[in-house]
């Protein structure tokens, strides 16, 4: 059974960015009908927006998307994330480095052996290897990089806040809601390399990945909530979802409303047409 899912974080309003790879994920799961689930990804508390849950839910409904089962918070799942850490155990280190300590580079692995003196403990990161990590990615073919020369040691675990990683709490969930498939933006490619590490040190299953093209404004930034990318307006729910289906190669035909296009990209959904380039401006 393909089970797919759609896992936003809740740091602003849904943007077009995310409702592309909100409409690739989702015709992907009922084109071989599947389930999509829905995830709502709030470990950075304090980075949360009120109402932003709302919002993405509203959002999300107004456009039509229809999910399998309840919502899941990952805000309430802490305990399950510590159990699977502690699992990990010795391969798991303090880390008292600071930002500006580590800089823009990957982590050289400065705490491996312990602390420095009058350090005090910042996050608990896990040990990765110099082995090659790989997966053939349904649309972008093979990817695959060393993590210890090329990406470093990585977060589990914050001391500020005491705030759960993307990379664990994504992993974890994965496993326990039996997603077998993960479509999602090509930015987080190299976050998939972690993933995949994790998910063997844990024995969990292997995953399905598509990385689809991430969308990008006319500056030939990244659309993201911290650049305040606009928020979608569900009142052109038809006129968005034509352009997220035409930013990912589909041709739907001109002037369908809301229902109609959602029949027309079920039944003719093609993940061949959608461009190989890890970001793009599109038609948007
Ligand atoms: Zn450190």
């Amino acid at each position: 059974m393909y089970r797919g899912r759609f896992a936003p974080s809740p740091t602003g309003p849904l943007h077009f960015g995310s409702l592309v790879a909100a409409v690739a994920s989702y015709l992907e799961a009922r084109q071989r009908g599947g389930e999509w689930l829905l995830r709502i990804e709030d470990v950075d508390g304090p980075r949360s927006r009120e109402g932003a849950v709302e919002a993405i839910l509203g959002a999300l409904a107004g456009m039509g998307f229809v999910w399998d089962g309840e919502v899941v918070y990952q805000s309430a799942r802490g305990d399950l994330y510590q159990r699977e850490m502690e699992r990990l155990g010795g391969l798991v280190f303090d880390c008292g480095c600071s930002r500006k300590e580590i800089g823009e580079g990957r982590y050289p692995g400065t705490c491996r052996a312990g602390m420095a003196e009058g350090k005090v403990l910042r996050a608990r990161r896990l040990r990765v290897t110099d082995e090659e990590i790989w997966f053939e990615d349904g649309l972008q073919g093979r990817f695959g990089s060393r993590l210890e020369r090329d990406l470093g040691d990585f977060v589990l675990w914050r001391a500020d806040g005491g705030i759960w990683s993307y990379q664990l709490a994504v992993v974890v969930d994965d496993e326990v809601q039996g997603v077998t498939d993960v479509v999602r933006g090509a930015d987080l490619m190299d976050s998939t390399l972690r993933q995949i590490y994790l998910q063997r040190l844990l024995g969990y299953r292997e995953l399905r990945y598509l990385h689809v093209p991430l969308v990008l404004g006319e500056d030939g930034e990244k659309l993201s909530k911290q650049n305040l990318a606009p928020g979608i307006e569900v009142g052109e729910a038809a006129d968005l979802l034509a352009r997220a289906l035409r930013f990912l190669g589909q041709e739907p035909p001109e002037g369908l409303g809301l229902v109609r296009l959602w029949e027309w990209g079920v039944g003719n959904w093609d993940v061949r047409r959608v461009g190989r380039e890890k970001f793009s401006t599109g038609h948007i």
